[in-house]
Order: structure tokens, then C-alpha cells, then sequence
């Protein structure tokens, strides 16, 4: 497992619970995603961590601008926003 470790024992013996991570990301919103996208496509380690379910209640945006794509296309998922974007394009 590249770049994470056990974490060491507590003094008196216990044994941490904890593994330490290069990287903590909080908050699982546009930013932390592609935050943790980009780390994982540059080989660094790192963990995601979001306090809600992953349910959203109403849209955080509504249109994906042109360098969003590129980062999109940058981390082989161009497709597949747009085939997400396309199921979903209303009715003409
Ligand atoms: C109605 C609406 C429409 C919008 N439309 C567009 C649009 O069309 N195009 C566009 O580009 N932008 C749009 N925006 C703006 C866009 O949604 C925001 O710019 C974007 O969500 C910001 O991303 P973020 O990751 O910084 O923050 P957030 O999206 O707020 O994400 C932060 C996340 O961190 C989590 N978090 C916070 N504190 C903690 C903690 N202590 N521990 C763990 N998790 C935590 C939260 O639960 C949340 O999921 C819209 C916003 C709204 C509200």
C-alpha cells in the first residue's frame, strides 16, 4: 500500500486506531472530488471523507463549463459526462 502506513503504538501499548494518509480531503462536494481525482491521477494517496450520505436534495449546477471537460478528459471520464449529461437533457 504506497504511501500509507500503520499508524504507531500508543504510549502504554495501546494500538491506534487511525492509518495515517499523505493527504485528507473534507468534504465530498465539486472541489473535494476533483481535488481527490486529481491526486489519485498524479499516483498521491489520499481519502475523501464527507459527513453527509451522498444524497443531494437539489442540483449543485446545471452546466459544465468547457475546462471542467477538460479536466474531465484529463481523468478519462469525458464519456461518461456526457453520456450523463445527455440522458438527461430535456426534451426538445
Ligand atoms: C442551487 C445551486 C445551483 C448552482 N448551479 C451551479 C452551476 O450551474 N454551475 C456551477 O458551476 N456552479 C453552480 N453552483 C455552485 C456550486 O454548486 C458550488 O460552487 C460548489 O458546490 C462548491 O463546491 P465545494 O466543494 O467548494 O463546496 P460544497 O459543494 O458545499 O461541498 C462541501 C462538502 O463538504 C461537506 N462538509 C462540510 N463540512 C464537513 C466536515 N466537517 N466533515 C465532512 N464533510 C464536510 C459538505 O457536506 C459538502 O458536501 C450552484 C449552487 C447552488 C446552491
Amino acid at each position: 500500500m504506497s504511501g500509507r502506513s500503520e499508524a504507531p503504538r500508543l504510549g502504554g501499548g495501546a494500538l491506534a486506531s487511525a492509518t495515517e494518509i499523505p493527504v485528507l480531503i473534507v468534504g465530498g462536494g465539486p472541489v473535494g472530488m476533483a481535488l481527490g481525482t486529481e491526486l489519485g491521477y498524479q499516483g498521491i494517496d489520499c481519502l475523501v471523507i464527507e459527513r453527509r450520505d451522498g444524497t443531494v436534495s437539489h442540483p449543485k449546477m446545471n452546466m459544465i463549463s468547457t475546462r471542467t471537460m477538460e479536466f474531465c478528459r484529463r481523468w478519462g471520464v469525458r464519456t461518461n459526462a456526457s453520456a450523463f449529461a445527455e440522458a438527461r437533457r430535456p426534451e426538445a
